[in-house]
């Protein structure tokens, strides 16, 4: 007999990546019978923790922001507040002028700002040329002249700040943490906050430098890395009367006498309403049969495709001495290398004794092989002087489809599919709300909510 017999559920949610578990327990927590379909054996989508050498790391985010209010309540409810831990370092480099340098935390938003401490601690990082930030400091004159709709985050930065920044710092800031290029990404949709400043002709700088007191967001994990809240909120979603399938692949839906049926390779069960949180390509491929409209449009969501490589390598092999967390790479620097977080300086549960753990991000390219990531990672970081030799270890997850990207005009194609989508359907996860964990998450827990205010039953 079939898993999916003989049941009858409020909502059915496929997808157990962070934004369906955490629409699933909003539901269990108003009281709906709620079933969970996730297509791999476990849950947690993108959040994958691995084990190496004795010690943990991550394949897809290691970073929970904490500081978002609905995010944080669900958070409270499984009872992962108490268990959460935080990096050992936050200081980073980004490679600038032809090295690493310290990025400067008055930079942390990527805007200058206007202190002279903040100053004095950004005209002294060595990012930028002397002419380079004369042009940066005087970004209170520049306005951007016919302000569209939407823009790039590379021209909203060029316009106000200059090229120099723009390249040196903007590019590896945004584009290296999205693995993305910042000229196709909407600044309108991406820093929505700093494209409005913009758009009423205010100086960023200025702005930004009275704001920033009051923007408090943490970066965390748990001592089990970031699966632990998945481990969490999975215990604390049965515990609420969720069900969850793992290792059921849905294949197709169909609405039929107002109901919705889904359908996997060996089996059906229908529901009167769903929650999509799956990735937005997938999601089109479920209603291409029925509405090629809304199908094109999810299908028109761009993703960037990463590779991620944990190395491990001998104490003596690594040249580093500051203690940093990582380094973000610009993207015409010549090297293949976007990122690289130092796991074992940055968090507690991933150390090795008298080893050293080491994340690289580089842009995927479909032809090339696991060893070509690995080889190019470690020599690159041989190159800027990380390490020497090659590492002991190593474990590569190549990610096609990583992190959907916002490019110019997306708000307006989110407009169109909430226009067109069918009743009883809610879409849920990083291509609508913020790629984060914590934005996925809440994405989630809205989906859920409109579910519930547009409930009939
Ligand atoms: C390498 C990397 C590093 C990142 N770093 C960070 C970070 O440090 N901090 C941060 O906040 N964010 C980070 N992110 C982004 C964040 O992890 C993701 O955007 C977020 O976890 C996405 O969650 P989701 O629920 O929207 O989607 P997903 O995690 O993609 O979940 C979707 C789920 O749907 C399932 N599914 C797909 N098709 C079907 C089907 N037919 N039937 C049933 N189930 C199906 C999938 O198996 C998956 O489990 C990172 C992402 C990556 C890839």
């Amino acid at each position: 007999m079939s898993v999916l017999d003989n049941q009858k559920y409020d909502r059915i949610i496929i997808g157990g990546g962070i934004s369906g578990l955490s629409a699933s327990i909003k539901l269990a927590e108003a009281g709906k019978k709620t079933l969970l379909l996730e297509s791999q054996n476990e849950l947690g989508g993108k959040i994958r923790t691995l084990s190496l050498m004795g010690a943990l790391t991550e394949e897809g985010p290691d970073e929970l922001i904490i500081g978002y209010k609905k995010f944080d309540e669900l958070l409270m409810h499984a009872n992962i507040f108490d268990e959460l831990i935080y990096p050992e370092t936050s200081k980073f480099y980004i490679f600038a002028r032809n090295k690493l340098r310290i990025f400067p935390e008055s930079l942390i938003s990527g805007i200058p700002s206007f202190n002279l401490n903040n100053i004095y601690n950004f005209v002294t990082s060595g990012l930028l040329s002397s002419k380079g930030y004369a042009r940066t400091i005087l970004e209170p004159l520049f306005r951007i002249k016919n302000f569209k709709d939407d823009l790039s985050v590379k021209e909203l930065f060029e316009e106000k700040f200059g090229l120099e920044f723009t390249k040196n710092v903007i590019d590896p800031l945004f584009g290296g943490i999205m693995g993305a290029d910042i000229s196709i990404i909407s600044a309108k949709s991406y820093i929505p906050y700093i494209f409005q400043v913009a758009k009423a002709g205010k100086s960023l700088s200025f702005y930004f430098s009275k704001k920033r007191g009051n923007r408090h967001f943490n970066i965390s994990s748990t001592l089990n890395g970031m699966y632990g809240v998945i481990v969490k909120l999975k215990q604390y979603a049965e515990k609420n009367g969720v069900k969850i399938i793992t290792g059921k692949t849905v294949k197709s839906l169909e609405y039929v006498n107002n109901k919705w049926n889904i359908s996997t390779d060996i089996d059906s069960i229908k529901c009167s309403k769903l929650i999509l949180a799956v990735p937005s390509y997938i999601a089109a491929g479920f209603v291409y049969d029925f509405d090629k409209k809304l199908s094109s449009l999810l299908s028109s969501i761009k993703y960037t495709d990463i590779s991620v490589v944990n190395l491990v390598y001998k104490n003596y092999s690594v040249k580093l001495h500051d203690m940093i967390s990582g380094f973000l790479m610009p993207s015409n620097s010549g090297f293949k290398l976007r990122g690289c977080t130092l796991m074992s300086r940055k968090w507690a549960y991933a150390k090795i004794k008298d080893h050293e753990l080491i994340r690289c991000f580089l842009n995927r390219n479909s032809s090339k092989s696991e060893d070509f990531y690995v080889q190019s990672a470690a020599e690159e970081l041989t190159q800027l002087g990380i390490t020497t030799g090659y590492p002991e270890y190593y474990a590569v997850k190549i990610w096609d489809a990583a992190l959907p990207i916002y490019t110019i005009g997306y708000s307006e194609l989110i407009k169109k599919i909430n226009e067109i989508i069918p009743p009883n359907i809610y879409l849920a996860g990083a291509p609508y709300n913020g790629v984060g964990v914590a934005s996925s998450g809440i994405s989630g827990i809205e989906a859920a909510e409109k579910s519930l205010s547009e409930s009939t039953d």
